[in-house]
C-alpha cells in the first residue's frame, strides 16, 4: 500500500459502474398479462441470482450454454494467423502496427473501456459513436457485450460471478471464459442490467448487427488497397496481417489485461481484487495494464498514477481534450488530492 497515494473511491456511484438491479418482485396485479410477466420477472430474477452464484459458473460451462460463434470467430481468427510467416511483408507490417493502435488503443481501451464502460469523460454523440464503432472493428464483440462483461468484472472482481477471474485458472481468465455466453441464455436481460445506458442509444445497437459486415469490409479494403499497389502478393499480405495477426495480437493485448494483471505485478492501492499493476501488460495494451490503479479508481481516465506509469491512451484523451472533443475528463485522483490539501490546510 503507497503511503503517497490517497485511498481507492469506495462507493458505488463513483465507481462508473451503471448497472441496473435484478429484478427481485413480481408485479402484484393478477390480470393474464400481469402473470404473463410476473412469471417473467421471477425467470429473470432467478437467472440473475444463479448468473452471480456458483451455481452459474456451472450453468454456464455447460455445452448448451457454448457462444459457438465466439468460438468460429475466434478460431478462423488465430488459423489464418498460421499463413503469417509465408505472407510478409514490411508494409502490411506497418499498417498491421498501425492499425493494432487504432483499434487497440483508439478503440477498445479509449473507446469501448474509458468512454463507454466506466463514463470517464464527457463528449459529443457523434464522438462517442465514432470511438464505438472503432473499437468493434478489434473482433472483440459489440460494444453492449464487452461493456455488460466488463461492468460485471468490477462489480464482481475475483469473486462469484466474474465473468473472468484467474482463479477459475489462468487460461479460463486469459480466453476460455469466452467459449461461454456470460448471460446464460437471456441476452436481453443481461444487458438492460447491466449496460441499460449503452442499450438505449440507437448506434450503439447498430453495432450489434454491424460487427461482421464491418469487419467484412475492412478485409477487402485492406486486399483491395493491397492488390492496388503490389498486387496479389501484397493483397493477401495486407490481409493476413492487416487483419488477422493484427486482431490477434489486439485480442491477446486485451486478454492479458484479464489475466496477467489479476496475478502478476506490484499493487499501488489495497483493493478487494487481486489487481496488479504489470508494465508489460501496460505496454502492449496501452496502458490498461496499470490495473490495480483502475480498479482503486474505475471512472479516472488516466491509469498510469505514478510518473514512470506511462499510459499512451491516456495521450490520445489529452489530445481529444486540447481539440475540445472530450471535456469532463474524470480526475478522482486529483480531488482527492484536493481535498487532502484542503483538508491539511484547515488543520
Ligand atoms: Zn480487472
Ligand atoms: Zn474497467
Amino acid at each position: 500500500m503507497s503511503t503517497t497515494l490517497p485511498p481507492p473511491v469506495r462507493s458505488k456511484s463513483e465507481s462508473g459502474v451503471q448497472v441496473a438491479p435484478p429484478v427481485t418482485k413480481a408485479p402484484k396485479s393478477n390480470s393474464p398479462s400481469r402473470l404473463v410477466g410476473s412469471r417473467r420477472s421471477i425467470l429473470a430474477a432467478r437467472k440473475a441470482e444463479i448468473a452471480d452464484s456458483t451455481e452459474g459458473l456451472t450453468v454456464r460451462r455447460q455445452l448448451n450454454n457454448a457462444s459457438w460463434w465466439a468460438i468460429g470467430w475466434l478460431a478462423v481468427a488465430h488459423l489464418v494467423v498460421l499463413a503469417a510467416p509465408f505472407t510478409f511483408t514490411w508494409t502490411a507490417l506497418g499498417v498491421a502496427l498501425l492499425l493494432h493502435w487504432f483499434t487497440g488503443s483508439l478503440g477498445i481501451c479509449l473507446g469501448y473501456h474509458r468512454m463507454l464502460t466506466h463514463d470517464g469523460m464527457k463528449t459529443y454523440p457523434w464522438v462517442r459513436n465514432l470511438f464505438a464503432t472503432i473499437g468493434t472493428l478489434a473482433g472483440e464483440g459489440s460494444p453492449l457485450d464487452w461493456c455488460a462483461d466488463h461492468r460485471k468484472h468490477h462489480k464482481h472482481s475475483d469473486q462469484v460471478g466474474d465473468p473472468h477471474s484467474p482463479h477459475e485458472g489462468a487460461w479460463w481468465s486469459h480466453m476460455f471464459w469466452l467459449a461461454y455466453h456470460t448471460h446464460n441464455g437471456d441476452r436481453a436481460a443481461h444487458l438492460q442490467r447491466w449496460v441499460p445506458d449503452l442499450y438505449k442509444q440507437r448506434w450503439i445497437r447498430a453495432l450489434d448487427y454491424l460487427f461482421l459486415p464491418l469487419h467484412i469490409a475492412t478485409g477487402f479494403a485492406l486486399f483491395g488497397l493491397g492488390y492496388a499497389f503490389g498486387g496479389m502478393e501484397l493483397a493477401v499480405s495486407m490481409l493476413v496481417w492487416g487483419m488477422f495477426v493484427r486482431l490477434v495480437c489486439v485480442l491477446h493485448a486485451t486478454w492479458l489485461v484479464n489475466s496477467a494483471s489479476h496475478m502478476f505485478g506490484y499493487r499501488n492501492y489495497e483493493t478487494t481484487d487481486d489487481s496488479r499493476n504489470n508494465w508489460l501488460v501496460a505496454i502492449v495494451a496501452y496502458g490498461e495494464g496499470w490495473h490495480n490503479n483502475h480498479h482503486a479508481y474505475p471512472r479516472m481516465a488516466k491509469h498510469g498514477h505514478r510518473w514512470w506509469e506511462f499510459d499512451i491512451t491516456w495521450m490520445a484523451i489529452l489530445a481529444l481534450k486540447r481539440l475540445g472533443l472530450v471535456w469532463d475528463v474524470v480526475d478522482y485522483r486529483t480531488a482527492a488530492e484536493k481535498a487532502a490539501k484542503v483538508q491539511a490546510s484547515e488543520v
